[in-house]
């Protein structure tokens, strides 16, 4: 079987920067294998910015974390769909659209539901 892999586009939530994640697909799940540190100029030309993906996402033993501060987790926005780096606190807010938020781990499907006050 072919692998399947490809790169999402994250920004880090302490440094504000762009990278990217290689994801592969495994057992019909996504899993980060690698980070890197990435220009806009390079997204947009590799077209990093145009894709969507669906499904789980899990961690690779081997993933290094954030390029930039080294967080393994990500928090994928409620609002806009995007990837930011993920340091562990409870509050986050999207560098991509603004919007905050309450992070859930993305450890296992993707599963986001109202309440939990
Ligand atoms: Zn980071
Ligand atoms: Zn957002």
């Amino acid at each position: 079987m072919k692998k399947k892999a490809s790169v999402i586009l994250a920004k880090c939530n302490q440094e504000k920067k762009l990278y990217g994640i290689r994801i592969e697909m495994r057992d019909n799940d996504w899993v980060r294998t690698w980070a890197f540190k990435l220009k806009e100029e390079m997204a947009q030309k590799e077209g990093f910015d145009k894709t969507t993906f669906s499904g789980s996402f899990f961690t690779d033993d081997e993933y290094p974390g954030c390029p930039w501060c080294g967080a393994k987790k990500c928090f994928i926005c409620g609002s806009c769909g995007k990837v930011n780096c993920y340091d562990g606190s409870d509050k986050v807010k999207c560098n991509w659209c603004g919007a905050g938020g309450t992070a859930y781990s993305d450890d296992s499907a993707i599963d986001v539901t109202g309440g939990g006050y």
